[in-house]
């Protein structure tokens, strides 16, 4: 008998994330494969489109394999993402400021036995370059990537590295927000972290599978699975209330993860008030000494379809991303299923904007300091003009974290459906500042009929108004307006 017992609350990682719970779990969702009438129980339930789904319930849909039961599941995320998210799609770009990284996970190729790769990391200088080049593609929204090194990457580069990253102001450009995905660390550094404005706070469980984690982090201080695995309790003491989770499915038994994922949300609503921010759902692919096919737990397409979608419904309220690792025919399906934010122009090196958009191309060092093949390789105009195409609104959207609405603020403004008078006016403003400032002429064609079908559907007459009197500012070079 485990020593530790199942307590969502508990500020300990093997009591809230209890793998006897999460065992018996996935045994209750077997047992009850194919048992329509608790199926239907489930997805019929009072609440589920403001509630979601408990863990034991989201298993139990895991597991069916009825196409009726998925096609139902289909239609509950897409009712969900068009409350709480419309027809928005936020956009953002990763920015890696250093490969540098003392730990060994055995999925990733900056872990530190790979010798092949050139290690990198953007000086001040370099970041400013950076950074104006992601202006210039039109991006609002970073999220820095470190690699965990206490003499490379110490927390004050980083702090650094942040202040230069909001310093920088080129042309019409600025980035509104930055999201940092950086290794677990003391709620003192993340005071500091709070304190030098950040967005969320991002950091990926990997796997929740104590056995299995232990295996695949086999050095350095990632491999101390409960302190890697509270780090956003952590957190959360240090002041950071939007904080960003997610699992590399792949690693471990599916199942497995995707159960401990809505524990892990559970856990933080039961101890914080509040939910994840958002969940990210990578899944292992290729990179430099790194064969996806040799991990046998990968999962297929379909799969990776379910999930996506059976998490939408289970944590409605959650904002869910990919990456550029997947080609564009999956995120197109995905964002039909409930992804609402995604990357684009994306480049998974450390350096390589600036490079690219002076020379047309990156150095070799740059080229091979990739954490992971990208397979969609399109620039952000061309993510744009296919996001439009595909009736989408893409979002450069920073209010609620401009306006201080994060964490319960920004959860309870979303459960009361009320953002809709925000985030509708803000997208198109923000949408319509990308068009004159940096789109191309195909691009601003596409938009011109979404943008004025999303004026339309903003309900509430005085924002409408509002909004539209603002576009007419924002012609005239005025700039960040925001509801
Ligand atoms: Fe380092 Fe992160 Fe890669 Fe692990 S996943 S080796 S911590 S950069
Ligand atoms: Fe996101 Fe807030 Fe902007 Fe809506 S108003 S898109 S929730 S930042």
């Amino acid at each position: 008998m485990s020593e530790h017992a199942y307590n969502p609350a508990s500020a300990r990682a093997e009591e809230f994330i209890n793998d006897a719970e999460v065992r018996s779990t996935i045994k209750y969702a077997l047992d009850n494969k194919g048992n329509r009438a608790l199926v239907e129980e489930i997805l019929s339930k009072p609440g589920l489109m403001k509630d979601g789904l408990t863990h034991r319930e989201a298993a139990v849909i895991l597991v069916q394999e009825d196409e009726e039961v998925w096609e139902r599941v289909y239609s509950l995320a897409r009712e969900v993402k068009r409350k709480y998210y419309g027809n928005r799609i936020v956009m953002f770009a990763p920015l890696y400021l250093s490969n540098y990284c003392v730990n060994g996970c055995v999925y990733c190729p900056y872990h530190m036995q790979n010798k092949a790769i050139p290690r990198m990391k953007l000086s001040q200088e370099d970041i400013a370059r950076e950074v104006t080049a992601l202006q210039d593609m039109g991006h609002k929204r970073l999220a820095i990537e470190a690699g965990e090194h206490p003499v490379m990457n110490p927390i004050g580069y980083i702090l650094e590295s942040i202040d230069t990253i909001y310093s920088i102001k080129h042309k019409n450009g600025a980035i509104r927000r930055v999201n940092v995905n950086i290794a677990a660390t003391t709620v003192e550094n993340y005071r500091k972290l709070h304190e030098a404005g950040i967005g969320t706070y991002i950091l990926f469980q990997e796997t929740y599978d104590k056995a299995r984690y232990e295996m695949l982090h086999p050095r350095g201080p990632k491999s101390d699975y409960a302190y890697h695995t509270e780090a956003m309790d952590r957190a959360q003491e240090g002041g950071i209330d939007d904080v960003g989770v997610g699992v590399l499915f792949g690693l471990t038994d599916y199942r497995y993860d995707f159960t401990a994922l809505i524990m892990h949300a559970e856990h933080l609503v039961a101890r914080f008030g509040v939910g994840p921010h958002t969940i990210s759902l990578p899944r292992i692919c290729d990179a430099d000494d790194i064969d996806s096919k040799s991990f046998e737990n990968g999962i297929p397409d379909l799969l990776f379809e379910r999930i996506t979608a059976l998490l939408r419904i289970s944590v409605p309220y959650t904002g869910m991303i990919i990456s550029t690792r997947e080609r564009p025919s999956m995120r197109r399906r995905l964002l039909e299923l409930g992804v609402s934010q995604i990357s684009g122009g994306s480049r998974t090196s450390v350096g390589g904007y600036a490079d690219e958009a002076d020379r047309g191309e990156m150095t070799d060092d740059e080229k091979h300091s990739v954490q992971f093949d990208i397979n969609d390789n399109r620039t952000l105009d061309e993510v744009v003009r296919w996001l439009l195409e595909l009736g989408y609104i893409p979002s450069f959207c920073t209010a609620c974290y401009k306006s201080g609405r994060t964490g319960d603020r920004f959860m309870s403004l979303l459960k009361s459906g009320q953002i809709a008078n925000c985030c509708g006016p803000n997208a198109i403003m923000t949408l319509k500042e990308y068009l004159i400032d940096y789109a191309s002429e195909a691009t601003r064609k596409a938009a011109v009929p979404v943008i004025e079908r999303e004026l339309g559907l903003i309900p509430n007459e005085t924002a409408r108004e509002k909004c539209e009197s603002m576009l007419e500012r924002i012609e005239h070079g005025e700039r960040d307006f925001r509801f």
